[in-house]
């Protein structure tokens, strides 16, 4: 079997994860995969048809949830280097960034049947061809075989400050408490994945180290472009 070609970047949010993957996902002509993304657009399309979506949640509250997967119209499409889930033909890159989506989306994101339904969706994206795959569980679930994992992480302080610089209200600290606990799917580094803790670096210098790393991994030429 042909191992798809995939670089796995899993990490707490505000870890460096999202502007990292899309230049390493542009340097070397892969995908960009933000796997985020499409759990906040299952939360925004839930919050639209007037769900529940906070906790606790009820075992009726998650079915109804589920069963949203068996009848939307979702697809994954790849724009300019970019996959993204569009539903009904429709990318709502500005809605899944708002404080109530954000809010939500730990929510759907610990429900089993959701789970297998983006990592099936995951993984037909990357048999697409190579892909650079954003998220938490993407070296532990999604690719257990990828060749190449990262798990970015940065101090507490630090990421909570990323998070109020970019204009965000929200406690980043509460959403990874909720990814890291939940049954399937955590946010853990893979026993394989190369650990980074970017504090005081640069997005410039976490960038070389990971290039670095893709280099002897994928045995690349030197001559990749910086
Ligand atoms: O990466 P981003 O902050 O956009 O992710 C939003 C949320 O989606 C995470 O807090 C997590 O609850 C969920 N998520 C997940 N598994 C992934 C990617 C994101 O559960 N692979």
């Amino acid at each position: 079997m042909k191992l798809p070609q995939v670089i796995a970047v899993d990490g707490p949010s505000a870890s460096g994860k999202g502007t990292l993957s899309r230049r390493v996902a542009q340097v070397l002509n892969y995908t960009y995969v933000d796997s985020g993304a499409m759990y906040r657009t299952l939360a925004w399309y839930c919050m639209r048809k007037g769900m529940r979506l906070e906790k606790p949640m009820s075992l009726d509250d998650e079915r109804a949830i589920a069963r949203q997967l068996r009848s939307w119209k979702a697809e994954m499409k790849i724009v300019d280097g970019q996959a993204w889930l569009h539903v009904d033909d429709y990318f709502p890159a500005k809605e899944i960034r708002t404080d109530a989506v954000e809010k939500a989306v730990p929510i759907v994101a610990q429900i089993g049947k959701v789970r297998d339904w983006m990592v099936a969706e995951q993984r037909e994206c990357a048999a697409r061809g190579p892909v650079v795959m954003e998220g938490r569980d993407i070296g532990t679930e999604v690719f257990p075989l990828a060749p190449v994992k990262f798990f970015l992480e940065a101090d507490t302080i630090e990421r909570q400050k990323r998070i109020e610089g970019r204009g965000g209200s929200t406690d980043g600290a509460w959403r990874d408490s909720m990814d890291i606990n939940r049954k399937q799917g955590a946010l853990i580094p893979a026993l394989d994945a190369i650990r980074i803790n970017n504090t005081g670096q640069t997005p410039e210098e976490t960038y070389a180290i990971l290039m670095t790393h893709i280099r002897e991994r994928l045995s690349l030429s030197e001559s990749l472009p910086a």
